[in-house]
């Protein structure tokens, strides 16, 4: 199903028109990031990337995914306090990547010494892409969830009226009218807030974990104002100020500066650029402590791809969700084939299938941000090589979803405009809160829709490859 202004995608003129309104209205809607040149600075900034227009979504797809995600909630909190399960699914990753393996080292450790935390919050986002399929309609597919750090409700929250604006400039209000709002940045405070709520210590502070390099700002200040103005105090540390600065009471109460901290919302610490021996050793002095983490070491380890790839086996939702039959048939309906690679017969056998049809697979290794996984004949090669050595169990395999590409204008600071053939990734955003064993919110927060020329096989709007976008029903 298109969407209905395909007439005007070659009208040239109207296009320019429309892209002139669409980049002042994302600057004034503060659709903002940083430059590469000055990535700490204000001073001097640009919009984030964008598409000139909506993009067509199946409203069953779009329904579909919102229903499922406060199941996909209840999974992710299940797997976080499931040792067993996880001890389990990561001991072969664990034996091959040094990074799963320190993040699971500090898990064991935390969990040895006793958890100090007794409030839970989790924030993540289930992304998805519509398969085309050989027949019949598309079907949602997840992609992959992510536990930490997920990103772009905030800028994603103030697309909805850029696009709406276009709409109306190239002599589309109806369809303005029917675009959907959406605010992701305050459901995921809200969360936050009531956290920190449960918590219970009036004068602490929320504390942003960031990066060195900080280019996506505004993204996090949206969440970060939705909390000021439920006065609630936030404070912004990197690792680095952790490590200087941070300490623990008897009671294992967070300090900063002498503040104490009720959550730690981590937008770092999700790749092994993020860390140094310090910045080890902050995590895990943030991990023993009693502040609410987002997401606690367990939580992360339970977005990781091998834990996805776990999923899909037979009989796995079932024991982590019994007694929620429905739930596990909702969950596993997003799921596309996904294949271990562990030695043994069932690896020997997955990595063949692959090396026989690379097109039709992902091969993924166990790490978030985008720009990691390998497509096609570069998959073929590099499984070629691994495929009788233990380092292929560092990969997972995924079937390849094919979308139904649509053209679109993606616009970008310093781009020539042009037209483009894209895919787009529906992101759902979910927020919970956990008090003991007791899940006191569970929530859908808002979408994230995100949209690449069909030429990137890979990569998010950090990358540089995707850009925002807004879903229009069909
Ligand atoms: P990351 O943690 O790096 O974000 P993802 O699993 O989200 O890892 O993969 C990155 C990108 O690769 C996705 O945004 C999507 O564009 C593409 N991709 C991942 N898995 C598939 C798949 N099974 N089929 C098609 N494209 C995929
Ligand atoms: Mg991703």
């Amino acid at each position: 199903m298109a969407a209905p202004w395909e007439d005007v995608l070659r009208d040239g003129a109207a296009i320019r028109e429309a892209a002139a309104v669409a980049v002042d209205a994302a600057l004034l809607q503060g659709v903002l990031m940083r430059t590469e040149g000055q990535p700490n600075a204000s001073d001097v900034v640009n919009f984030a990337p964008f598409t000139l227009l909506p993009s067509a979504v199946p409203s069953a797809l779009f329904e579909q995914a919102y229903a499922v995600q406060q199941d996909f909630n209840m999974l992710v909190d299940a797997i976080s306090q499931n040792k067993e399960f996880l001890e389990h699914t990561l001991a072969s990753t664990i034996k091959v990547d040094d990074f799963t393996a320190r993040l699971f080292r500090i898990y064991t450790q935390v969990l040895e010494e006793g958890l100090a935390q007794s409030v839970f919050l989790g924030i993540n986002r289930s992304d998805y892409m519509f398969d085309s399929g050989v027949e019949g309609p598309p079907a949602l597919k997840q992609i992959e969830i992510n536990t930490i750090a997920a990103s772009f409700g905030g800028l994603t929250s103030r697309t909805v009226a850029v696009h709406g604006q276009v709409l109306k400039v190239l002599g589309k209000p109806q369809e303005a009218s029917r675009l959907l709002p959406n605010n992701p940045s305050k459901g995921l405070a809200l969360g936050i807030a009531k956290a920190w709520e449960l918590y219970g210590s009036p004068s602490a502070v929320v504390m942003f974990v960031v990066e060195e390099v900080q280019r996506n700002i505004f993204d996090q200040r949206c969440v970060e104002n939705e909390l000021w103005n439920r006065d609630i105090r936030v404070i912004r540390k990197r690792f680095r100020d952790v490590f200087e600065k941070g300490s623990l009471d008897e009671a294992r109460r967070l300090y900063m500066d002498g503040q104490e901290v009720a959550v730690v919302y981590y937008r770092e610490g999700y790749v092994p650029s993020n860390y140094n021996e310090q910045n080890w050793e902050a995590r895990l002095l943030l991990e023993r402590s009693r502040a609410v983490k987002c997401p606690d070491i367990a939580t992360q380890l339970a977005g990781t791809k091998k834990v996805q790839q776990e999923l899909s086996r037979p009989g796995t939702l079932e024991r982590l969700l019994p007694g929620h039959a429905e739930a596990v048939r909702r969950i596993r309906a997003t799921f596309a084939g996904l294949y271990s690679l562990d030695m043994g017969a069932d690896g020997d056998k997955a990595a063949a299938m692959a090396i026989a049809d690379p097109d039709c697979f992902v091969l993924k290794p166990q790490r978030e941000g985008g720009g990691n996984n390998l497509y096609g004949e570069e998959l073929r090669q590099v499984l070629e090589k691994i495929r009788d050595s233990p380092q292929r169990t560092s990969y997972i395999l995924m079937d390849k979803i094919k979308p139904r590409p649509a053209m679109n204008y993606l616009l970008r600071a310093h781009s020539s405009l042009q037209v483009s053939e894209c895919i787009s990734e529906l992101g759902i955003f979910g927020v919970y809160v956990r008090r003991g064993s007791e899940l006191v919110l569970n929530e859908a927060a808002g979408h994230l829709l995100r949209t690449k020329a069909v030429e990137h096989a890979d990569g998010g709007v950090a990358a540089g490859v995707a850009v925002l976008d807004t879903p229009y029903l069909v």
